[in-house]
């Protein structure tokens, strides 16, 4: 019998809960493996749980997850219509960047998920994720102030997938400048989905 989407994210879940693949499940307290629906025709990809997204044990609820929230409220995209999900699922202490070794031991769960998600669209929000998508899809990465807001497409073995990279929502916590760059570039994201409908 044909395993559904949503049983193999649990079986993955099971996985990942167990995992010791690097040290941060030393200091974690739950790993995070994503929220959302794993129909949905749009993932989310962020760098790492933060401190209250570890204590809570769901994705972005902290200031940048404040900050999503409003950019998605904008463009009317509620969160159970998308996947969230990170590069890594447990918590790295003091939030520090995600080292290759991390991201190497932890992205084969990311790649499953997004085998089991099969999404149209892929929103890579910040450096480490987009760094990491670019890589992995050989779409050449340059900086994020460059590529934030472009549509780049590329080929999986379910088909073609669009990767919009995009500042992390962190950025515009104490800058409102940037507010308004990712307001812009969400934007551009209603009208990509919307083509995309
Ligand atoms: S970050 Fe990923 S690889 Fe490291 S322990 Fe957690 S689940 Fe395993």
């Amino acid at each position: 019998m044909k395993i559904t989407a949503k049983e193999d994210m649990k079986k993955m879940e099971e996985e990942i809960k167990n995992c010791k693949k690097c040290e941060l499940w030393k200091t974690r307290n739950k790993p995070l493996v994503g929220d959302g629906s794993v129909d949905a025709d749009i993932l989310v990809i962020g760098e790492s749980p933060g401190y209250y997204e570890d204590l809570k044990n769901k994705a972005f609820v902290g200031e940048a997850g404040k900050i999503l929230d409003q950019l998605l409220n904008l463009i009317n995209l509620k969160r159970d219509e998308i996947y969230i999900t990170n590069i890594l699922k447990c918590h790295p202490p003091r939030n520090h960047n995600p080292s290759r070794h991390e991201i190497d031991s932890c992205s084969n769960y990311l790649y499953r998920q997004i085998n089991i998600i099969k999404p149209k669209i892929i929103i890579t929000l910040g450096k480490y994720a987009s760094k990491e998508l670019f890589i992995r899809f050989n779409l050449g990465f340059s900086k994020i102030s460059e590529l934030h807001g472009k549509v780049f497409e590329t080929e999986t073995d379910f088909g073609k997938v669009k990767i919009i990279p995009l500042y992390h929502p962190a950025v515009a916590c104490y800058n409102n400048v940037m507010v308004d760059v990712l307001k812009d570039d969400f934007w551009k994201l209603r009208n990509i989905i919307k083509k995309c409908d």
